[in-house]
C-alpha cells in the first residue's frame, strides 16, 4: 500500500489503521529513496506509483487552507483536482485499488435533510469546487476506486476545531460559535478504520467502486459542538475559564470569511453502512474519547 499524505490528521491516523493489512509505504511531499508524494508535482506522483507498484493508493494528502485557497485557486486545483487524475490514470494501468476523500462542501448545503450520494452538487466555494474536480477526475477514469466523503474531521493530533474552542476557552471568558451551520463532527481516527475495513472488501468487489458519506452518526452545530467541549474539559478538571453559559450562538454573518461555508453539512451515511456491514457511532462519543486523549495529559501538566 502506498500512502500520500501521511502527517494529516486523517494521514497519521492510516498508518496505524492500514499496518494489519500489509506492508504500507508512506510519502510525504519530501518523500524517500528518491520518490517523493508532492502532490503539485504530477511526474512524481506517477513516478512513485510506477516504481513501488502498490495494490492499493491511498490518497489523504489535500490542499485544506479553505479561506486561502481563494486566492490560490490554481495550487487548490493542482493538489486536490490534478494530481488524484494522476493517480486514478496510474491506479488503474497498474489495477490498483484508489482510496480518496472528499467533503460536503461539495454541495450547496440548502435545506436541512442529510446529502446522499448522488445529490446534485454545487460548491460555494474554490476548496470545494476542486474537491469536486478530483472527485469527477477519479470518476471518469473508471478504475477501482472507493471515494469517501467526509466532514468537520477532528483528531488528538493536528489543527482543528476542538484544540480551537480548547485554547480560545482557556484565554477568554466568553465566546461566540456559528449556530446555523448543522453537521456531525468526525474522527480521522474513525475515517481511518472505516478505510481499512473498507479496503479488504473492495480490493476484490471492484464493483463496489463508487461515492461513500463517512461522517459520525448524530449531527449538531459548531455553537452546540463547543458547548459539548466546554463542558467535557471543565468536567475533566481542565482550567478553562469560559462557562458553557457564557458561550453565545451567533450567526455564520457574524464571522465574515474568504470563502462561504455551507449551512447544511449533514451527510447520509446509510450506503457506508449497509455496503460495509459497519455502524456509525454517534458524534459524541469520538469526540468525548479525543478530549480524554487533549485534556488528561494537560490536566496532569504534560507537554502535549
Ligand atoms: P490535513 O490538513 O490535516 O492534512 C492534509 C495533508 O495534506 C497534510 O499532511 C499536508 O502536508 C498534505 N499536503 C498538502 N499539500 C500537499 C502537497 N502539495 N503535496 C503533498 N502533501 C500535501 O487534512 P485532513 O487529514 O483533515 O483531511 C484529509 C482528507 O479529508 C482531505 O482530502 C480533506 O479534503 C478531507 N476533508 C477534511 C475535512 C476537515 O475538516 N479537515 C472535512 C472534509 C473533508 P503537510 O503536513 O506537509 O502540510
Amino acid at each position: 500500500m502506498l500512502l500520500f499524505g501521511p502527517n494529516g490528521q486523517v494521514g497519521w491516523e492510516l498508518r496505524r489503521a492500514l499496518a494489519p493489512l500489509g506492508e504500507l509505504i508512506a510519502l510525504d511531499r519530501l518523500g524517500r529513496d528518491g520518490l517523493r508524494g508532492d502532490l503539485t508535482d504530477s511526474d512524481a506522483i506517477a513516478n512513485a506509483i510506477r516504481t513501488l507498484q502498490p495494490d492499493v493508493i491511498v490518497n489523504a494528502a489535500a490542499y485544506t487552507a479553505v479561506d486561502q485557497a481563494e486566492s490560490e485557486p490554481e495550487l487548490a486545483r493542482l493538489v486536490n483536482a490534478t494530481a488524484p487524475g494522476v493517480m486514478a490514470e496510474l491506479a488503474r494501468e497498474q489495477n490498483a485499488l484508489l482510496i480518496h476523500y472528499s467533503t460536503d462542501y461539495v454541495f450547496d448545503g440548502s435545506g436541512d435533510q442529510p446529502w446522499h450520494e448522488d445529490d446534485p452538487t454545487s460548491p460555494l466555494n474554490v476548496y470545494g469546487q476542486t474537491k469536486w474536480e478530483g472527485e469527477e477526475a477519479i470518476r471518469a477514469v473508471d478504475g477501482n476506486h472507493l471515494i469517501f466523503r467526509t466532514a468537520w474531521v477532528y483528531a488528538a493530533r493536528g489543527h482543528n476545531f476542538i484544540r480551537t474552542i480548547i485554547r480560545l476557552a482557556c484565554e477568554r471568558d466568553t465566546l461566540k460559535v456559528v449556530n446555523d451551520q448543522h453537521g456531525a463532527p468526525t474522527g480521522a481516527e474513525f475515517i481511518a478504520d472505516v478505510t481499512a475495513h473498507a479496503v479488504r472488501t473492495a480490493v476484490t468487489c471492484p464493483e463496489l467502486r463508487g461515492i461513500y458519506h463517512l461522517t459520525a452518526a448524530g449531527e449538531t452545530t459548531w455553537y452546540e459542538y463547543a458547548r459539548f467541549v466546554v463542558e467535557q474539559v471543565r468536567a475533566a478538571g481542565m482550567p478553562v475559564r469560559v462557562a458553557p453559559e457564557a458561550i453565545e450562538a451567533v450567526d455564520t454573518d457574524a464571522f465574515p470569511t474568504a470563502a462561504r461555508r455551507p449551512n447544511n453539512s449533514r451527510l447520509e451515511g446509510y450506503k457506508l453502512e449497509t455496503t460495509f456491514g459497519l455502524k456509525r457511532p454517534d458524534w459524541r462519543s469520538g469526540v468525548a474519547r479525543a478530549l480524554e486523549e487533549m485534556a488528561i495529559p494537560q490536566k496532569q501538566g504534560r507537554a502535549d
